[in-house]
């Protein structure tokens, strides 16, 4: 099956919002690429005495509403268009949700799983000796991404102090609590996808509480998704996941499971494969299901037009970014089934990252409840304009989101006479 380049995806959609906007013919030649790409090789001396060279990329799409922001990513199949593509979609999260940040990724073609723990912290600390010089709190601020997390951002943020000099918690966001982290910011993504779930099931006449409910990935986005979900009265039928030993496994438990009970689990083996309260399904039955949503919280391009001909589900979420393809969004639309886009649904992280920041900067704490309560309005403050853009140009959520997105960024580029 030909996998769409997620760069193409998001220059495809990109176009058509530019073209609809019709404001002015160099807007999309500004937006279609990042106006920076650094790619960097680090060299780690391994355990057994030899170096090994990772190949490395940060991606700095448009600062025009602020310093550059987005995660990096540890992954084999990183590559430069993807990173690229992460960095375009962070630029359009950030200014859907009206936050002075632009689009930034980053990422290090790695499988964390050959890696010791000293060798993790030799390629972490390596990222940051190429690209010091690159990022910074008033620069372009990373964050945890696929298998990275708050002890990568120590090991970075305490190599950025050393580098620079600078000794400022607010280079890095997903910190720990203990060293500049933020209460909320580990839930925060979930919080956000379960938010736009409840309200997109009450659009099309479901209640939270009847809903059954099918996730892809159980890791931050996806179990934090299940916990919030099942907080709001939510079933969650079915659960997806990937194991290093035996690939690709679905769970699935009629009644629903136990969301608390799960991420116990998990948090105790690293997979679900041995959960006891559930029998296994195929893949395809898993996108075959008879549920109201399914939300994809693992990788891009899990959805294209193969998996998209199975799917019953009255909706799609898109908790990880870039999860449908064009080809596959063609197919969705064709069977009216909604899709909420990765750049409106996601975005729940970037806006607790934001209040981190803040917080960095101004030495003011925020409580959880604080910081969770802003990421909710800001939320749906997006989203109920994205639904007003969308009933206005009789478009789908993710062409709508788009648009939203653009408009307010060629707004800030005329104001800055950029365009
Ligand atoms: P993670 O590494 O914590 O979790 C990903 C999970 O998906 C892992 O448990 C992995 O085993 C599983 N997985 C991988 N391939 C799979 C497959 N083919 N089928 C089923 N499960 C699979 O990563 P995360 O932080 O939860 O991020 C997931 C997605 O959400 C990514 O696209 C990321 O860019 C996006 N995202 C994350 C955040 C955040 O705050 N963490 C914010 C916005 C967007």
């Amino acid at each position: 099956m030909h996998s769409v380049n997620p760069l193409e995806n998001v220059q495809m959609i990109l176009k058509k919002s530019c073209e609809i906007l019709n404001l002015d013919g160099s807007l999309y030649e500004l937006l279609k690429e990042p106006e920076r790409t650094i790619e960097i090789n680090i060299p780690v001396k391994m355990d057994n005495g030899k170096f090994r060279i990772f190949k490395g990329y940060r991606s700095q799409h448009c600062d025009v509403m602020g310093p550059y922001k987005g995660g990096i990513r540890f992954h084999p199949s990183v590559n430069g268009d993807e990173v690229k593509a992460l960095s375009i979609w962070m630029s359009l999260k950030c200014s859907a949700t009206h936050l002075p940040f632009g689009g930034g990724k980053g990422g290090i073609i790695v499988d964390v799983d050959e890696l010791s723990e000293n060798e993790l912290e030799k390629l972490s600390r390596g990222y940051v000796k190429e690209l010091y010089k690159y990022i910074g709190d008033r620069f372009d601020i990373p964050a945890p991404d696929v298998n990275t997390n708050e002890k990568i951002m120590a090991w970075m943020l305490d190599e950025y102090i050393k580098l620079t000099g600078n000794n400022t918690l607010a280079t890095f966001t997903g910190k720990a609590l203990g060293f500049g982290g933020s209460y909320g910011r580990k839930e925060a993504t979930g919080v956000g996808v379960a938010v736009i779930t409840r309200e997109s099931l009450k659009k099309i006449g479901v209640n939270i509480k009847d809903s059954k409910i099918a996730i892809q990935g159980f890791g931050n986005v996806g179990s934090n998704t299940a916990k919030h979900l099942a907080r709001m009265g939510g079933n969650i039928l079915s659960i997806s996941e990937y194991d290093s030993e035996y690939g690709i496994y679905t769970i699935y438990n009629e009644d629903g499971f136990n969301i608390s009970e799960l991420i116990s689990h998990f948090a105790k083996y690293n997979t679900l494969i041995n959960y006891e309260n559930a029998k296994h399904i195929s893949i395809d039955q898993f996108y075959s299901l008879d549920v109201d949503v399914l939300i994809p919280c693992a990788l891009e391009n899990a959805i294209t037009e193969e998996e998209a001909k199975k799917i019953r589900a009255k909706l799609i979420v898109e908790g990880a970014n870039g999860p449908v393809d064009y080809i596959a969004d063609g197919i969705l639309r064709q069977k009216d089934i909604g899709v909420i886009p990765d750049i409106l649904a996601n975005s729940g992280g970037v806006i607790a990252s934001y209040f981190e920041w803040v917080q960095n900067i101004s030495g003011i704490d925020m409580t959880e409840d604080d910081v969770l309560n802003k990421v909710e309005y800001k939320m749906l403050l997006a989203y109920n304009e994205i639904m007003n853009i969308k009933d206005e140009y009789g478009v789908t959520m993710r062409l709508a989101s788009y648009i939203y997105s653009v408009l307010r960024l060629y707004k800030i580029l005329k104001l800055r006479s950029r365009i």
